[in-house]
Formats: structure tokens, C-alpha cells, sequence
């Protein structure tokens, strides 16, 4: 009887061996604590019929296995929570980094949206945003500004005697020529076909007009067609004044634009004519 006890002990201890390192941990724990209890527990029947002389030890076996289980459990708990926390601060994470990503692509988008595709330069949503900023400024009686509409002069005709990619590079040539030619702070934006705005800080009386004079000679002298004809452009500036609103500016560009067609384009007109 002995012999069979520590026999079948020792295969179980060696099938644990074998075995036991492929199980989960808790598994293990599982097993060998069950072992144990299962062992006293064949001991104690051995010694009712009398074949040992040890007494009571399935009491321990018992105990020993819901200790086994108890620790099991803390340990179980632990690595849940750790788990846990693995998974939320993960998560946490991921969600900064899209967040982050969403700007980003928010920021891009909103740029894609204020700029016209063709020349580079803002357009006229971007332009109306900069003009806000220009009127607020404006409040302050020291600042004053002059917001210039350049018109491109017989542009359908260039496009009609030339073709279309004529006349795209016309105007990529004149936002060129307008955007090396401002100070920084100044604003050109592409307002509509071949119309371009612009903003400028008026530094002294008449400051405007000479500025938008020597970029009128600045496109004469710099953009031509492929027969060699100068491409012309006419200017209208509306100088701010106190009171004034996007449409009232405007208007008053819009107006001098028009006196400049009219007067035999290729010219700069400023309203009012004389600032104080
Ligand atoms: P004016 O001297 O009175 O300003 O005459 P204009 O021919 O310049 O003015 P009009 O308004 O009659 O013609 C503007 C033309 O601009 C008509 C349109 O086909 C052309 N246009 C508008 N946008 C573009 C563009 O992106 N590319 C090209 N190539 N042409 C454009
Ligand atoms: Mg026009
Ligand atoms: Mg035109």
C-alpha cells in the first residue's frame, strides 16, 4: 500500500512536471492545490480501512487548497486591473493622436478652402475674413488702409485670341507680381476671374496711390502675350474711412475701378481723391 501511495504520488508530481509549465498559472495553481487535497484525501481512506497509520490529513489538504485559491484570486484581480488600466490608457492614447490628427486635417482643409487652386494666392472667402480684420483695425483713427481692386484689362480677348492656358498664365503671373510687390502685413487675394483685391496699410497721404500705380507699371512692364503686346491691368482704390463697412469699401473700390475702365484703362483711380 505504501508503494502505491508514493508510486501514484510521484507520476502525479512528474505529470505536473511534464505538463503543468504548458497550463495558465492559475490553472497550475488549480491543479497541484486539487492534487494535494485529493492526495490527503486517498491517505485518509487508506487509513479507515486501516492500511496506514496516518490520521486527519485531508483537513490539511483542504485547507491548503482554498488558501492556493484565495491567492489565486488576488492574483487573478490584479491582473485585471492591471489590464484595465492597460486598456484605458491606451485607449486614452489613440484618442489624442486622432484628435490631434482631425486638427491637423481640420487646419489643412480650412487652408484648402481659403486659397484659389490656380495662382495660389487666398480668394475671396479669405479675402473677406483679412477685410474684417483691416476694419477692426481701422477703429483706431491711426490706421488707415486702402483696399485696391485690380481688373486685368481685355482679358476675354486675351483668352479668345490666344486660348485658355494663355490666360491662366497671365494670371498666375499676376499674383505673382502682386504678392512680391506688397509689405508684409498686406494682404492679395484673387476676387473673381481676372479681378484681384488687395489690402494696404496707408502709411502716409497718397501712399496708396503710388503703390498701386507702380504695380500697375510693374504687370505693363512684366506680363506680355506671345506677340508681344503688354498685358495691362486697371486699378481702383478706396481708401478707408471713418464709419466704413465691408460694402461701403467696396462700393467705393468698385467705383474707382469703374472710372479707371472708363477713362481708357491701364490707370489707377483713388476715392476719395485727396486724404487728410
Ligand atoms: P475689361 O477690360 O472691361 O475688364 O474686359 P475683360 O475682357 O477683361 O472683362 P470681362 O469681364 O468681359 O471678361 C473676363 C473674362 O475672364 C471672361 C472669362 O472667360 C475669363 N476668366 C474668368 N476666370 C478665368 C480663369 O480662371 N482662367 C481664364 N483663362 N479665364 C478666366
Ligand atoms: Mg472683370
Ligand atoms: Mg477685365
Amino acid at each position: 500500500v505504501w508503494w502505491y501511495v508514493f508510486v501514484s504520488g510521484g507520476y502525479a508530481i512528474a505529470f505536473v512536471i511534464k505538463y503543468g509549465g504548458q497550463l495558465p498559472e492559475q490553472t497550475r495553481v488549480l491543479a497541484i492545490s486539487s492534487g494535494l487535497f485529493i492526495f490527503t484525501a486517498v491517505i485518509d481512506i487508506l487509513y479507515s480501512a486501516g492500511y496506514v497509520p496516518w490520521r486527519g490529513w485531508s483537513s490539511w489538504g483542504f485547507t491548503l487548497m482554498i488558501a492556493f485559491q484565495m491567492i489565486n484570486l488576488v492574483h487573478r484581480y490584479r491582473a485585471q486591473t492591471d489590464a484595465l488600466r492597460q486598456i484605458s490608457l491606451g485607449m486614452e492614447e489613440t484618442v489624442q493622436i486622432r484628435t490631434r490628427e482631425i486638427n491637423e486635417l481640420n487646419n489643412e482643409l480650412r487652408e484648402i478652402a481659403q486659397q484659389d487652386p490656380l495662382t495660389g494666392i487666398g480668394n475671396r472667402l479669405k479675402f473677406n475674413k483679412e477685410l474684417d480684420h483691416f476694419l477692426l483695425r481701422s477703429e483706431d483713427p491711426q490706421f488707415r488702409f486702402a483696399l485696391v481692386l485690380a481688373d486685368i484689362d481685355r482679358f476675354k480677348s486675351i483668352n479668345d485670341g490666344f486660348g485658355h492656358p494663355e490666360g491662366d498664365r497671365v494670371l498666375v503671373t499676376m499674383a505673382k507680381i502682386c504678392r512680391e510687390y506688397l509689405r508684409p502685413g498686406d494682404v492679395v487675394a484673387r476676387w473673381g476671374g481676372e479681378e484681384f483685391a488687395l489690402l494696404i496699410e496707408v502709411r502716409e497721404a497718397n501712399d496708396c496711390r503710388e503703390v498701386a500705380d507702380r504695380l500697375r507699371m510693374q504687370v505693363s512692364s512684366r506680363i506680355s502675350l506671345p506677340d508681344g503686346t503688354p498685358v495691362t491691368a486697371s486699378f481702383g482704390v478706396g481708401i478707408s474711412a471713418n464709419g466704413d463697412n465691408a460694402e461701403s469699401i467696396l462700393a467705393r473700390a468698385d467705383r474707382a475701378l469703374y472710372i479707371s475702365k472708363n477713362s481708357g484703362r491701364n490707370k489707377v483711380t483713388c476715392l476719395p481723391e485727396n486724404i487728410s
